[in-house]
Parts: structure tokens; sequence; C-alpha cells
């Protein structure tokens, strides 16, 4: 396990970082992304997705839907957001095993609330708001 931490300064510094995450990790399939609501998990959303060949300007918080899909980039790209999950029911409806064997990059927001679904395997970003234009990136790689 290799932990990193870095600062950003501003929005488009989350996104870079993100790009540069999935940059160095482009075979790696499962980001599960950790932090208050505006954090920046969205934008970090944005640059890993941005990276595979996605428009991330498509890539926006999900009002009911808690799935997107995003085909048409080098990889398919399921950004899922589990802040308005409820029981492990709904959960285990979303199909987060098929989206797993379909070998597309998995993007989840909330992920703590996977529990057992949680892989070894997946890249685990904790943002922190340090104030208004600051966020602190802990990232960890197994
Ligand atoms: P979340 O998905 O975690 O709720 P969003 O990505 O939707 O958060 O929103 C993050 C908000 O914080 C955006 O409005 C963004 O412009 C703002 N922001 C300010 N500074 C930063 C920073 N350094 N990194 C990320 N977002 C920042
Ligand atoms: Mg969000």
């Amino acid at each position: 396990m290799k932990e990193t931490v870095e600062e950003t300064d501003g929005p488009e510094k989350t996104f870079a970082a993100a790009f540069e995450l999935a940059r160095r990790n482009p075979e790696a399939s499962f980001f599960y992304l950790h932090g208050d609501l505006g954090a920046g998990k969205t934008l970090f959303t944005k640059g890993i997705a941005s990276f595979h060949g996605i428009d991330p300007g498509r890539v926006t918080s999900p009002t009911f839907a808690l799935v997107q899909r995003h085909s048409g980039g080098k990889r398919v790209l399921y950004h899922v957001d589990l802040y308005r999950i409820g029981d492990d029911r709904e959960l285990s409806e979303l199909g987060i095993e098929e989206m797993e064997e379909e070998g597309a990059v998995l993007v989840v927001e909330w992920a703590e609330k996977l529990g057992r679904r949680l892989r070894e395997d997946g890249i685990d970003v904790a943002l922190e708001a340090v104030s208004e234009n600051r966020r602190r990136i802990t990232i960890r790689c197994p």
C-alpha cells in the first residue's frame, strides 16, 4: 500500500491531480472517492474521465440516477454516486458486479457505503477541504 498526500489550491489543480492519477494507473479500474459534500469528488471524477477520453463536461452530479455510464472514450466509465443510497438491497440492485465484469472504469463517490463490496485492488482517494479553495488529497494505491 502506497500513500501520497498533496494539497491543491484550486479546482483546476484537483482536476489535474485526478488526470495524473489515471495517467499513472491506466489499467486501474476501481477508484473509491471519499469526502464531504463539496470536497471535490465529482471534479476528481471529471479528471479521471478526461484521461480516458471522456468529455469531462458530461460528468455531472447525478440528481436521481445513482449511476451514469459514459461510453465513447478509450474505456467505458461508470460514475457511481452513493450519497442517496439506502439499504444493502438498493446497493445490490445497482449491478456493481456487472460493471466490474465489463472491464469498465468505476469511479465511486461516497465509496465507504460499498462496505463489503469494496475491492482490495481499488485506489482510495480521500478529499478534505482545508479552506474554501484548498483541498488535501490522500491517495492510497494497493
Ligand atoms: P463533491 O462531488 O465532493 O460534492 P464537487 O466536485 O461537486 O464536490 O464540488 C467541489 C466544489 O469545490 C466545486 O464547486 C469546486 O469549484 C470547489 N473547489 C474550490 N477549490 C477546490 C479545490 N482545490 N479542489 C476541488 N474543488 C474545489
Ligand atoms: Mg459529487
